[in-house]
């Protein structure tokens, strides 16, 4: 995602530049430290925000215009990504859905 919008962004070729370097090194980071490890939705439903607004922001844009390249260059793999994505969603918020039982 971050190449792809590095590439179509900031011309780059072959490596991401230091920014989007810098900004995958970070996301990374987060990901290790998130509690929801393997279980973590996407991060915009995660309930914890764990990224500094500023990254957040710069995320948001990268998935905004990576995200349609990807699906022409990927079309499978993109669909197969949001699948997973709504699947562990789902499970997701069954898991932490709040008990409401009256009784
Ligand atoms: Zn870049």
């Amino acid at each position: 995602m971050v190449s792809i919008y590095c590439r179509s962004v900031h011309g780059s070729s072959t490596q991401l530049c230091d920014k989007c370097s810098a900004l995958l090194t970070y996301a990374h980071q987060r990901l290790e430290r998130c509690p929801f490890g393997e279980e973590k939705p996407t991060c915009a439903s995660c309930p914890i925000h764990c990224y500094k607004p500023e990254m957040r922001m710069k995320i948001k844009e990268t998935m905004r215009t990576a995200g349609p390249s990807m699906f022409f260059l990927h079309p499978i793999d993109t669909l197969k990504h949001f699948y997973k994505e709504r699947q562990r969603n789902r499970h997701f918020a069954v898991k932490t859905k709040p008990s409401q039982k009256t009784e």
